[in-house]
């Protein structure tokens, strides 16, 4: 017998067929002779609506009290699963983050997991219950709700498998697997066999949405093997594990980011200290930065360039205003109408020529790169955002046959 973790996101459990459709998977699994517990999501735009409904009260509510709100998206889920699961003759029962055992940091809306205590999830599988666990919540030092970010029940559901040794933890969800790139997009994307944990990682946070970032983070720290597929179409997935078949592939996927800008610092004293006094001031603010480039100095000037999230452009800009005279800089430019796209595979760590045909294949669709970042695994230009889709496409067909 094998304890399975089973986590379904938000549209696979959108409404009753889709809810019925769920337990009748989770049923299969534990009359298979399984232990199971089954994480879930708040119901299709559920956590959206949620956010919505807290803005028409207030542009500035309090983070405590968003947690209170967006953890009963998910409250609703578990029960109706659970009901559902009795109805089918498969007994169940739904536990809150907190009835769970999970504890977190009080950081409110993106809180982190700090402990996990599964005794109550163990007594219930002993009672032989299927445990249906709300994902994305728990409970902070000050026994307030928390919730673990966007996307934070694929974390939930890879905590437990952790914690409890899971044999499987499967991430369902409404794509087949992970893809080489967005296959509403790219009309040849391949469905991978499998991916590591590092390519997994680059790709989620690069803006390819199967899986939270964080929740690859903790599968890779604890060697959890993750199987990412779908609940409408049975089907095998993919594998997200520590080392991946290549496939005879030398990259895994393209991805593209929207969420970016540029900024530029113009002219600021080519005088030791100044990149400091940029990324201390943005890092303060917790604002990240991901590719920087510094011109040549020349009389006794240089610019300096990088990008944010474009989420935190304005932000970034005040910050950087209110500094300027500090920095020494005479100007500030923000350009949000740029993408960055990427191309992620272990393979290109052993094979050279890798960059140069991502950037012939950009020639060939004739477009301009303004900024280049590498990385052992990763290759990213920032290109204008229009151009964005046909890059896409040119770099997956010279890489992907
Ligand atoms: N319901 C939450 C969200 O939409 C958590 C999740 O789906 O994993 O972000
Ligand atoms: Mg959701």
């Amino acid at each position: 017998m094998a304890l399975i973790v089973q986590k379904f996101g938000g549209s696979s459990v959108a409404d009753r067929e889709r809810i019925f459709n769920v337990a009748r998977i989770v049923a299969n699994t534990r009359n298979a002779g399984n232990d199971v517990v089954v994480v879930v999501s708040a119901q299709g735009d559920t956590t959206d609506d949620l956010i919505e409904k807290a803005a028409e009260i207030t542009h500035d509510p309090s983070q405590r009290e968003m947690d209170m709100l967006l953890s009963t998206g998910e409250q609703i889920s578990i029960a109706l699963l659970a009901m559902a699961l009795d109805s089918i003759g498969t007994p169940a029962i739904s536990l809150t983050g907190w009835q769970a055992g999970f504890r977190t940091n009080r950081a409110y809306t993106k809180a982190r997991i700090t402990k996990l205590d599964t005794e109550r999830i163990e007594s219930e599988l002993a009672r032989n219950r299927v445990v249906v666990v709300a994902g994305f919540q728990g409970l902070n030092r000050m026994d307030d709700i928390t919730t673990l970010g966007r996307g934070g029940s694929d974390t939930s559901a890879v905590a437990i498998a952790a914690a409890l040794h899971a044999d499987r933890c499967q991430i369902y969800t409404d794509v087949e697997g992970v893809y080489t790139a967005d296959p509403r997009h790219i009309k040849n994307a391949r469905k991978l066999q499998e991916i590591s944990f590092d390519e997994m990682l680059e790709l989620a946070s690069l803006g390819a949405q199967v899986l939270n970032n964080r929740s690859v983070e903790l599968a890779k720290k604890y060697g959890v093997e993750l199987e990412v597929l779908s609940s409408l179409n049975p089907i095998p997935g993919t594998i997200v594990k520590e080392v991946a078949d290549v496939e005879g592939m030398l990259i895994k996927g393209v991805a593209k980011d929207d969420n970016v800008a540029v900024i530029s610092i113009l002219e600021v004293p080519d005088v030791p200290g100044i990149s400091f006094k940029v990324f201390g001031a943005l890092a303060q603010k917790k604002i990240n930065v991901d590719i920087i480039l510094q011109s040549v100095g020349r009389d006794d000037s240089k610019d300096l360039t990088f990008t944010v999230p474009r989420s935190d452009a304005e932000l970034a800009l005040a910050v950087l205003r209110e500094n300027l005279s500090r920095i020494g800089g005479t100007d500030i430019k923000v350009d949000t109408g740029v993408a960055k796209v990427s191309i992620v595979g272990a393979g290109m760590q052993s094979h050279s020529g890798v960059a140069s045909s991502m950037f012939e294949a950009l020639y060939e669709a004739n477009v301009n790169i303004r900024m280049i970042s590498t990385s052992e695994i990763k290759i990213s230009v920032i290109i204008d955002q229009a151009e964005a889709d046909r890059a896409v496409a040119a770099i997956h067909s010279a890489f992907i046959h």
